[in-house]
């Protein structure tokens, strides 16, 4: 048996701090074991082995917590192509029969370059968001157009399809990981299921400090800020909720700014403009 060698999929220089994402370091070491560790091994000592790559995983848990950055992220971790991303509800709207061309089509392009260029193939992520909305009508007989159905039916056969593949990753997201169809969630589909939950002290500081990061370093950021002390008082904030939290504090400082009756409307002093303390605490409010 060969000796693993140098491994070529991951990107060089990669960071983790520089991924922009915070509080997520536990669940993101969790994705690395439990869905990569194999793809940084040479092919030839997997296929000795005699195991496969795994070809799917499901990240859910509720809104704004970072599921659609980590599988962005996990791509350009792992030197792959662009991710393609596939949006549940779209894939509903779409004409009967174009939903599963399009899964089809998806699948092609990764299918073409295995085919071609076998083990040295990229690996091709394909992003399935708000997964949910397509499982919800699968096997309802309530009305329904059962393009859900089929959607499922193509990606089940698709993923099922791909075993002589190494280079493809689907990414399920949901808010709702009950209302996902227990075939999808099945050994060599999507398999590894990990939830990203809201973050804890620890985390809302970090994601906060990430949020802050360019105004703090080109001096927009007053000294009163206490990022710790709004990592506190931000118990049960998403991700999301709290980048919403310095765009709102940033508001409020830029309205300090405004000159009422000014034709421009903005004083002369903005290059002084400074979020403080205050503008989160009204912010929060
Ligand atoms: P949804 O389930 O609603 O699709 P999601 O879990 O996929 O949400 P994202 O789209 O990844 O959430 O997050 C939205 C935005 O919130 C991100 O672009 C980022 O600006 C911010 N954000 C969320 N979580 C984090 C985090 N852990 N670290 C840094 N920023 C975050």
């Amino acid at each position: 048996i060969r000796r693993p060698a140098a491994n070529s999929i991951l990107a060089p220089d990669f960071k983790f701090e520089d991924m922009g994402i915070g509080g997520l370091d536990t669940e993101f070491a969790a994705i690395f074991r439990k869905a990569f560790a194999s793809r940084l091994f040479p092919a030839g000592l997997i296929e000795q082995m005699g195991i496969q790559h795994v070809k799917g995983m499901l990240l859910y848990g509720p809104p704004g917590t970072g599921k659609t950055l980590i599988a962005r992220q996990i791509g350009k971790m792992l030197k792959a192509r662009e991710p393609k991303v596939i949006n549940g509800p779209e894939v509903l709207n779409k004409f009967v029969g174009q939903s599963e061309e399009n899964i089809r089509k998806l699948f092609a392009d990764a299918e073409k370059e295995y085919k071609e260029r076998g083990d040295e193939s990229e690996l091709h992520i394909i992003i399935f968001d708000e997964l949910d909305a397509v499982c919800k009508q699968r096997g309802s007989t309530s009305g329904g157009t059962g393009v859900g159905d089929s959607v499922v039916n193509q990606l089940l056969s698709k993923l099922d399809g791909v075993d002589q593949l190494n280079n493809i990753l689907l990414i399920g997201m949901t808010n709702r990981k009950d209302m996902i169809d227990e075939a999808l969630l099945r050994a060599g589909r999507l398999e590894v299921h990990l939830e990203i939950g809201l973050p804890d002290e620890h985390g809302r500081g970090q994601i906060l400090t990430i949020h802050t990061q360019q105004m703090r370093s080109n001096g927009f950021l007053d000294q009163d800020v206490d990022l710790a002390e709004l990592a506190h008082m931000t118990k049960n904030y998403s991700g999301a909720e709290i980048s919403g939290l310095v765009r709102a504090a940033s508001s409020f400082a830029f309205s300090r700014h405004i000159k009422v009756g000014t034709v421009a409307g903005i004083a002369d002093d903005v290059v002084d403009i400074k979020v403080k303390r205050q503008d989160f605490l009204v912010a929060l409010e």
